[in-house]
């Protein structure tokens, strides 16, 4: 990992088969870059693309030395672990990421700069007449209200890739070596302050969006699993209202027994019944503990690092022995 901060801003875009939008995706980037009067880096992973994108981003390193930097990856790993790569590779101060089909247009990024320059750490973006079919839009409103209150970040597009990260937020998150990463959740929590900004949204003109509708559920799964164990949990809520169920309903049957006589309810049929909704809880809740401990297991697995110091003032013999 290069930690050299004398590059001010990195572009890191994920390209998985962009041939159509490679050229003029470099030509507006370059154009943005050199306006914002900063040293830059613009870092194009290839996502193991079948077509003429490995090329292209070599030529276009070859022509543009120390400005444009090629990852080649050897296979398709998926969006977020291509960004990751990018991010390994980066070096910039601040680093924004964006996609490569030109839905995210380079020409908002002096915007995301402007906040960075304030000390945020990571400023997220909300597209503003979002131009993608009814299906993808309904859809990532449910997740980006589910993540919110999982997460308990108040951000209101986290589908947005046209983001932007500080140097010490790139580096926790290089950090965590987990496999599944959904990149935006991860940087929200090691940001110690976030921000959200209006950009414009594009409509994609050449080839076709990369997520198949079984990619988009697997990524759903990705960002779940990602941000917490709550599912796991929920086990054992479920567990508890079925006993709860079933012993209202064994003691509403007795009640009635006494009341009615011995005829009512199917001589006893419905008891069964009572006493299998208490023992299906009973299992629900034992499958929750389970599910605790894995949770916890599947926590220090993950081995993310539990926090970052961003700053240590003053000193004394210990910790200048250290350093
Ligand atoms: N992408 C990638 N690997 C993949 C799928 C997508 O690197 O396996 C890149 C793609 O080239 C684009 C970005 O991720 O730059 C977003 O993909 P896309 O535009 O297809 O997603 P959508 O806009 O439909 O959400
Ligand atoms: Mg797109």
């Amino acid at each position: 990992m290069k930690t050299t901060t004398e590059i001010g801003l990195s572009l890191v875009i994920p390209v998985f088969n962009e041939a159509e939008n490679l050229d003029e995706l470099i030509r507006r980037c370059l154009e943005v870059c050199l306006q914002t009067k900063r040293i830059f880096e613009i870092v194009l992973v290839d996502d193991g693309s079948s077509d003429a994108s490995p090329a292209m981003i070599s030529r276009a390193a070859e022509k543009h030395p120390g400005q444009i930097v090629g990852i080649l990856l050897n296979r398709n790993y998926g969006q977020h672990a291509a960004v990751v790569a990018g991010l390994t590779e980066s070096c910039g101060e601040i680093v924004v990421t964006l996609d490569a089909d030109l839905q995210n247009p380079p020409e908002e990024i002096p915007k995301l700069l402007q906040e960075t320059d304030k000390g945020i750490d990571v400023v997220g973006t909300i597209r503003m007449n979002r131009r993608d079919s009814f299906f993808r839009k309904f859809s990532s409103s449910l997740v980006n209200s589910m993540v919110r209150r999982a997460t308990g970040v108040r951000m209101n597009d986290y589908g947005c890739m046209l983001r932007a990260y500080r140097r010490n937020v790139v580096d926790a998150m290089l950090q965590c070596h987990e496999h599944s990463t959904f990149i935006p959740i991860l940087a929200n929590s090691f940001a110690g302050s976030t921000s959200e900004i209006p950009v414009q949204h594009e409509a994609r003109t050449q080839g076709d969006s990369k997520y198949s509708f079984l990619k988009l559920i697997s990524l759903q799964f990705d960002l779940l699993t990602s941000m917490s164990t709550f599912p796991l949990r929920l086990l054992s809520f479920l567990g508890t209202t079925i006993a709860i169920s079933g012993t209202l309903f064994g003691v509403f049957l007795m009640v009635m027994r006494f009341a009615m006589g011995t005829e009512w309810a199917a001589q006893g049929v419905f008891t069964l019944f009572a006493l299998l909704y208490i023992f299906i809880g009973a299992q629900f809740i034992a499958l929750g503990l389970l599910g605790e401990y894995i949770g916890r297991i599947y926590q220090d697995v993950r081995a993310r690092p539990r926090f970052f110091i961003q700053e240590i003032v003053g000193n004394s013999p210990g910790i200048q022995g250290k350093k």
